[in-house]
């Protein structure tokens, strides 16, 4: 198992202008070094308890993205250094991660959480609940946060059909969102077993843990 390696491979297996987020969860800051130390700076994790430690033991160049689904009585903790939140998926959320924004004079970037798989399971917004936020009253006074994109997982299936449905529904969605919002510009999909379909679908954002680090136990 060779970090630096499996970077490569993974970075040269998807075109230049994606963006390749490092999915740390779970692996030591020793091994996240790895792969820092092989000149790769964006990091997630899905944890704020963990989020927050390897923050502080890790070099302060680091982008840090927060994938999992996050609590609301949680967002303070990270509010002061978190580069990208992946996962929201309520107004609720929305207004307290612009309140901690404001606390810490920061604006910060968030996309949407969509809901596109079967799994019931999975969080995120509706594409009707989507457009109707952009609408709102309340979202429009949330100056010190920026949505910048959407975010989506399909379904954990074998089908890549239905993967590849998924993912094409959502870029599909966030081609006409656009349109009305002109600070939407990353769409992230894709993980290790998925994202040369998400990338087909037009995915300009890949999370990928186990193909860069192995096997989570
Ligand atoms: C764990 C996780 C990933 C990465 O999964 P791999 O299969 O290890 O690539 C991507 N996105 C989210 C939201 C995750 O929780």
């Amino acid at each position: 198992m060779n970090v630096a390696e499996n970077l490569q491979k993974v970075r040269l297996s998807i075109p230049e202008n994606i963006k390749l987020v490092a999915v740390s969860k779970t692996k030591s800051s020793e091994i996240i070094l790895e792969a820092y130390n092989a000149g790769h700076r964006d990091f997630a994790e899905n944890r704020v308890q963990e989020l927050s430690e390897k923050y502080e033991q890790l070099p302060k160049d680091i982008r840090w993205h927060m994938i999992g689904h996050l609590q609301t009585n949680k967002v303070k903790h990270i509010a002061p250094f978190v580069h990208l939140i992946h996962g929201v998926d309520s107004m609720k959320l929305l207004k307290e991660i612009n309140k901690r924004a404001t606390q810490n004079n920061r604006i910060i970037d968030c996309l949407l959480q969509i809901h596109i798989a079967q799994e019931a399971t999975k969080f995120g917004f509706s594409f009707k609940e989507t457009e109707a936020i952009f609408q709102s009253e309340e979202f429009k006074e949330l100056q010190n946060i920026n949505i910048v994109g959407l975010m989506g997982m399909a379904t954990n299936t074998n089908d890549e059909n239905q993967i590849h449905t998924e993912f094409h529904s959502l870029a599909d969605f966030f081609k006409i969102l656009k349109t009305q919002n002109s600070n939407l510009q990353t769409i992230s999909m894709g993980m290790s077993s998925d994202y040369p379909i998400a990338i087909e679908a037009g995915s300009d954002m890949v999370r990928i843990g186990s193909a860069i680090f192995g096997k989570r136990h």
